[in-house]
């Protein structure tokens, strides 16, 4: 399959990877667009947020706990954002699901 994001879990595509288990994936983004910029992502290909099906509630869940987990970890418990983006008008561009942690700057809302 032609996904980027699973080239990066099978180690094809290099990646500055902080945090990882049998189901989940922690990298720095490559485009940061805060001075701290990571995502989360399953190890399990799901091209966007309308894939999860009911069996997919636990990995969800792991992924959340993940992004807190290291916002802590990273010495941002003063505040953080989390964003998933789907499809094109969601502003998403990687066909694999992915939580994006952003910290370490004053966010404002709405984002634009
Ligand atoms: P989205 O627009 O929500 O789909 O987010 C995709 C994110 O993936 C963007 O923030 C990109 O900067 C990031 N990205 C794209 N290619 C890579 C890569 N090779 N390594 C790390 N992050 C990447
Ligand atoms: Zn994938």
């Amino acid at each position: 399959m032609d996904c980027l994001f699973c080239k990066i879990v099978a180690g094809e595509i290099p990646a500055r990877k902080l945090y990882e288990d049998d189901q989940v994936l922690a990298f720095h983004d490559i485009a940061p667009q805060a001075p701290l910029h990571i995502l989360v992502i399953p190890k399990k290909h799901i091209s966007t947020l309308l894939d999860l099906s009911a069996a997919d509630t636990a990995l969800a869940g792991h992924i959340l706990f993940t992004a807190q987990r290291l916002a802590k970890d990273q010495g941002c418990a003063e505040g953080f954002r989390v964003v998933m983006n789907c499809n094109e008008l969601g502003g998403q561009t990687v066909y694999h699901i992915h939580m994006h942690l952003m910290a370490k700057r004053q966010m404002t809302w709405p984002p634009g």
